[in-house]
């Protein structure tokens, strides 16, 4: 069902106000693809959000349609796991666990949910989603159902093709290993611990706001920190303490204030160091 005038605000991780114009949770592939072909009749933009954690609803009001994705189910067959996108991050992995598998605990604690993290390559501990991932099952715009495999994902660093076609993400499967469930369990622990230490859940935020420089041999939090710019504010925004690359929500901020640090920071370091940085965060 559509709904209209949404609000988007408890379905991102900045917990940011902002309204969609139509609004779709995910039911079934044959009403999404229905639900697909009419906003492309009418011409509509068509968003797509999973868990909402690496988005930045910069506007009050969102044109056109935001589709919520599911589909939530998680299959095991030998050492593949087979998941819906909809599905939890660190869910899939406590499944993983649950049948000895190895191999996706550097997702453990990663918010979001598997499609946002196809999508963006997520990372963490030097892994990315394209060491697991085998193949993806997605729609086009016109309804139209297929599988990918990996070696046509294009996968950069935080890049993959579906940031560059008008896909949605249906469902993957990952390739895993035996192991010790002691020992993943330990893995998953530690991975968790290091971003409860580094004060990752400590305010809403999406996790890092720009790519790392590479180019430049320094990560963005270290330029940053660097730039003495850690703890500045701007109303209820704050470019965290604990970590550089972090812009959180401290305090009721909006949009604007959250912009107004990233910009902050994007001209300090092409004004001060030349360095190039582009926003890992999707800005509505
Ligand atoms: C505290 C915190 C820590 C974080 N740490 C990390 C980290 O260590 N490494 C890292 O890489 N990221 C990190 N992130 C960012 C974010 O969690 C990841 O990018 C996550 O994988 C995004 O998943 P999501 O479901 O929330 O995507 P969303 O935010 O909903 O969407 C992200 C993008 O993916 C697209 N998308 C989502 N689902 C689909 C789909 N099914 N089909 C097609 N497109 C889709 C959206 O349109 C959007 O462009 C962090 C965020 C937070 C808040």
């Amino acid at each position: 069902m559509i709904e209209k005038n949404f609000s988007l605000q408890c379905l991102n991780s900045y917990c940011l106000p902002g309204t969609a114009e139509y609004y779709y949770r995910y039911h079934s592939e044959d009403e999404l693809s229905d639900i697909l072909r009419w906003a492309r009749r009418k011409g509509m933009p068509v968003h797509i959000l999973g868990g909402g954690s690496n988005i930045l609803i910069s506007r009050p009001f969102i044109e056109g349609l935001v589709i919520h994705m599911g589909p939530l189910f998680l299959n095991r067959k030998g050492q593949t796991l087979l998941a819906g996108s909809g599905v939890d991050t660190s869910l899939s992995v406590l499944h993983a666990w649950h049948h000895g598998l190895s191999g996706a605990e550097f997702l453990y604690g990663l918010p979001g949910n598997l499609g946002g993290a196809l999508f963006m390559n997520a990372r963490a501990y030097d892994r990315s989603m394209s060491d697991i991932i085998l193949s993806a099952k997605v729609m086009d715009e016109t309804g139209k159902v297929f599988w990918v495999d990996k070696k046509d994902m294009a996968f950069g660093y935080k890049d993959s093709v579906f940031q560059h076609r008008p896909w949605t993400i249906l469902a993957m499967s990952f390739q895993l290993q035996k192991g010790d469930k002691e020992l993943i369990h330990r893995e998953m622990a530690r991975c968790i611990d290091i971003r409860r230490t580094k004060g990752h859940y400590d305010f809403p935020s999406c996790g890092s706001v720009f790519k790392n420089p590479y180019e430049a041999g320094i990560p963005a939090g270290k330029l940053v920190e660097e730039l003495s710019l850690k703890g500045r504010r701007a109303g209820g925004a704050e470019i965290f303490s604990k970590h550089g690359n972090f812009i959180v929500n401290r305090d009721s901020a909006c949009a604007e204030d959250i912009l107004k640090l990233l910009e902050i920071i994007r001209q300090e370091a092409r004004e001060k160091r030349g360095i190039i940085l582009t926003p890992e965060v999707d800005i509505w």
